[in-house]
Parts: C-alpha cells; sequence; structure tokens
C-alpha cells in the first residue's frame, strides 16, 4: 500500500527523518510523499556530513512534513529542505510552531557562525566554509508551518491523514497516528517521536510538562525511538545528590556550569533549583541562565498553559513565573553573557548548547573547566562525539575554539532529568496497547540500545521488532 523510507535517526540518535510514500511499488513514482520530522545529524563528523547530502528523492516532490517536537534532531533540517525546493506545508501542534520558530533560526545563526569562524582559522577544507543554511533562510521557511491541535484529523491526501497524540517528551511533543486507506482497506502507522517519561512525578522529577505518553495505542507499524534501549533511568530521587554537588563547589569557592538545552532542559533546572533554593536545601546563589533561546523558551512555556504539570502550575502560582524571582538574571546580550565570566563568586550559569556543541556554554566552559574549584553537571544525554560526551567521559583536555583546554573541573552528571522513557518505562506504556502491531522497527538509538531494546521487546511481548537501516525501505 505505501512504504517508509527511513532518511535518518537509524543506528544514530540523530538526523530524525522518515519518509512515507503512497507510491504502489518502490519505484516511488506517483505516489504521495510525507517527510515525518526533518531533523539535523549531530554529533560525529560522519553523521553531520549527511547534511550535507540531498534527500534521495528531490525535496519539491516531497508533498509534506508532519513534526513530532521542536527538537533540532527532528525540525533542524527543514531549512535546508527548503532551500532544496520544498514548498509543501509543515504540519506541527501549536506549541512546536512557537518553539521552531526561535530553534531554526537560532540554528542558522550558528551555523553562519561556525562558517565564520573555520573561515577566520582558514581550518575548512572547502575554502570559503558555508553554512549548511542561514539565519534569513531559517526564518523564510517558517510561513511554511501549520498549526494543527492535538487529536484533530488531517487529511494529507485522498489516502493519507493523520492526527498528533501526546508523548509527554518536551512541551508541544507530539506521537503521529498516520492513516493509509486503499481499495476499502485501512493501514493504521504509529510514528513515536522521542517518548516521554511515566506519570510518577518521584521517578521522573522535575518535569514542567505533563508526563505520560497517550496509552491505549493500536497501529499496524510502529515506528519507535531507543534512545535510552540500553539503560535504565536510577529511580532514586536525584536532588539530594545535586544539592551536595553544589554545596561543595560553592564551599571551595567555585561555580557550577550546566550545559542545557534551551528548551524545557532549561525550564526544568530553573524549577528545581527555585524549588531547593525555597526548601533550603542549597544556598541562594545568584542563577544565570545566560541563553536568549532559554528567554525566549520560558516566554513560550507561559504561553501553552495547557500543558504545564501540576506541580510547576503550583510553583507558578506560587512563586511566579521564572523572569521574576529574584536572584535569577536572564542574560540576552553577548555583553551581558562575558560579563558573567568577571563573576568571582560562586554562582550557577545554565547555558546552551545542551552537548556543548556550540553557544554560550562554549566560553563558560573555556573559562572555568581549567579551575578545580568548579563543576560542570551534565543533566541530559551526551551524544557520542560531541564536546559534552568528551568531557563527560573523563578526558584530561577538551578541544574549545580550536584551543585544547585543561580539563580539571569536577565533572558529575543526572541522569534522571531526561525527557526520554527507559526500557521498562517503554515497556509500561507499550503492554497499554489495545492490540500487538504487525511490526515494530526501531530508529532513533545507537546500535547497542536499538538492539537491546528489540530483545527485550521481543523477548517479554512477543512483538515483531526490527531495527530500521539508514535508507532502508520498507513496505507498510
Ligand atoms: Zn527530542
Amino acid at each position: 500500500m505505501a512504504y517508509i523510507q527511513f532518511l535518518g535517526a537509524a543506528g544514530v540518535v540523530t538526523g530524525s527523518k522518515h519518509l512515507i510514500n503512497t507510491a504502489a511499488d518502490s519505484t516511488g513514482k506517483n505516489g504521495f510523499q510525507v517527510l515525518i520530522d526533518c531533523g539535523l545529524f549531530q554529533g560525529q563528523k560522519e553523521w553531520r556530513e549527511r547534511n550535507w547530502q540531498d534527500t534521495p528523492v528531490p525535496a519539491k516532490e516531497i508533498d509534506a512534513v508532519v513534526l513530532t517536537h521542536a527538537h533540532l534532531d527532528h525540525s533542524g533540517w527543514i531549512p535546508r529542505l527548503v532551500k532544496g525546493g520544498f514548498h509543501g506545508p509543515i504540519y506541527a501542534t501549536p506549541a512546536t510552531v512557537d518553539l521552531c520558530a526561535i530553534l531554526l533560526p537560532d540554528s542558522g545563526h550558528l551555523q553562519e557562525e561556525d562558517a565564520e569562524f573555520y573561515n577566520k582559522k582558514k581550518k575548512s577544507k572547502h575554502t570559503p566554509a558555508l553554512p549548511l543554511y542561514t539565519f534569513d533562510e531559517a526564518q523564510d521557511c517558517l510561513k511554511y508551518f501549520r498549526a494543527v491541535e492535538f487529536e484533530t484529523d488531517v487529511q494529507l491526501c485522498p489516502e493519507m491523514s493523520f492526527r498528533y497524540v501526546r508523548a509527554a517528551h518536551i512541551l508541544g511533543s507530539s506521537m503521529v497516528e498516520i492513516t493509509l486507506k486503499r481499495n476499502g482497506s485501512s493501514r493504521r502507522l504509529l510514528f513515536t517521536g522521542d517518548i516521554g517519561r511515566v506519570r510518577n512525578h518521584n521517578v521522573a522529577p522535575g518535569k514542567v510538562v505533563r508526563s505520560g505518553p497517550q496509552e491505549k495505542e493500536s497501529a499496524d507499524v510502529v515506528v519507535m525511538e531507543s534512545t535510552y534501549g540500553n539503560r535504565r533511568h536510577p529511580h532514586d530521587d536525584p536532588r539530594p545528590q545535586l544539592a551536595s554537588v553544589i554545596k561543595q563547589t560553592v564551599a571551595r569557592g567555585g561555580s557550577v556550569v550546566i550545559p542545557a538545552f534551551a528548551v524545557e532542559r532549561t525550564q526544568k533546572l530553573l524549577f528545581i533549583l527555585k524549588q531547593m533554593m525555597q526548601a533550603g536545601q542549597i544556598p541562594a546563589i545568584p542563577v544565570y541562565c545566560d541563553s536568549p533561546m532559554a528567554i525566549k523558551a520560558v516566554e513560550i512555556f507561559l504561553k501553552h498553559k495547557e500543558e504545564y504539570s501540576e506541580d510547576t502550575q503550583r510553583l507558578i502560582d506560587s512563586s511566579g513565573s521564572p523572569p521574576e524571582w529574584p536572584g535569577f538574571t536572564f542574560t540576552s546580550t553577548p555583553a551581558e553573557s562575558k560579563k558573567i565570566n568577571a563573576s568571582r563568586f560562586p554562582c550557577i550559569i545554565i547555558s546552551s548548547s545542551g552537548m556543548a556543541t556550540g553557544g554560550r556554554i562554549l566560553h563558560h566552559l573555556a573559562q572555568r573547566l581549567p579551575d578545580p574549584r568548579n563543576t560542570v553537571l551534565f543533566v541530559g544525554f551526551q551524544a557520542p562525539g560531541t564536546r559534552g560526551a568528551t568531557i563527560k567521559s573523563g578526558a584530561r583536555t577538551v578541544k574549545i575554539f580550536g584551543e585544547e583546554v585543561p580539563i580539571r573541573a569536577q565533572v558529575a552528571a543526572f541522569e534522571q532529568f531526561s525527557d526520554h522513557a527507559d526500557p521498562p518505562e517503554l515497556l509500561e506504556w507499550l503492554r497499554t496497547f489495545t492490540r500487538k502491531p504487525d511490526v515494530t522497527y526501531l530508529v532513533h538509538g545507537e546500535p547497542d540500545a536499538a538492539n537491546q531494546l528489540r530483545n527485550l521487546i521481543a523477548t517479554e511481548l512477543k512483538w515483531n521488532v526490527d531495527v530500521a537501516e539508514w535508507m532502508e525501505k520498507v513496505r507498510v
């Protein structure tokens, strides 16, 4: 009836891009073509180079894009697709549309900065180095976005429709239920995007948006993420240990630097720090949220109250919104950001990008990593090949701005703040399905993670599970 081709996030956690073609055969001719997600490859060079390759079908022949959520590994290739000739609608939930409106131009800006940096240092093999896309190009693609509310049917073409259901991963995140109809028969496909944590707040503390993915799903074919397929989140409350790391750092006169995604993770951290300060668990030292993106993300977050968890609503009711909190500084200009470098007193700096692949976190790391009084605290997944992964792995130096920076600061990592369900949580969710799918394809995981999750699902649920391969076409 149709086929799916995995154009990204197969054998790797970035570059999510899955093409559905309704053509009757695998030549793809005359089919309606939809991309589910259109993400950037990040991390290792081998993956990043794929960002420069065109899609196997010309971009102008793709009819629509359906986004699951705003993270760049799911949305960040859109400007390139538009640059390549795509002019169709890009569907997303209202909060995802708002988040993409800040994330994509920022990504374009970072691409331009990178190219400029390499040109200055003459370190590029391509002369001159070009950005994958620019700020303006990213801004330009926003006009193709169409907001779609949850649980609203959208007819893509006579034989295909979709609707969004909640994924509980980040603000606006969704799963995509696709219905294919032809010759009186019908097939249901479910693309999970990234799947959020369970509803239990003790197991997944600090959740600022509602927890728990949509239950009682049914589908013939499931395309599911496997980021944490080989790991389990610790099930203890991270806050006591977090408090002790912060207190020790302050006691030795150091500061805490936290690389965090501007969207979701930063908000989560702000709320946790505020709660811990109010409870007297950590000293009320200055907190710098050094990311213009994070400020904009907070504004978007405050606009979409329908997505709040009860804890978030309670804290906002009692303490106001983050920009009003005393001691919390949101820095938007580069000059304000540089001023933080001059701060000699213990403070907490939250900045992005979350895997230290770019952004203002780099100058904070370059300045604070060599000093053993400081702590670098990781609260998110660090993809292999990123600076974040290098620092977290215990390396003695890391390359920042072309220089080897010694790592003498304490390095701590917490896995509990993840917005991805772990295997027991995924199984708990899959058990709510009303029937066994014909086949489940695992994507968005390193090979070991995807394989371990496949074995677990096959053994525990007796489902037919395959690990998707890059560029593989499967008939649905
Ligand atoms: Zn995500």
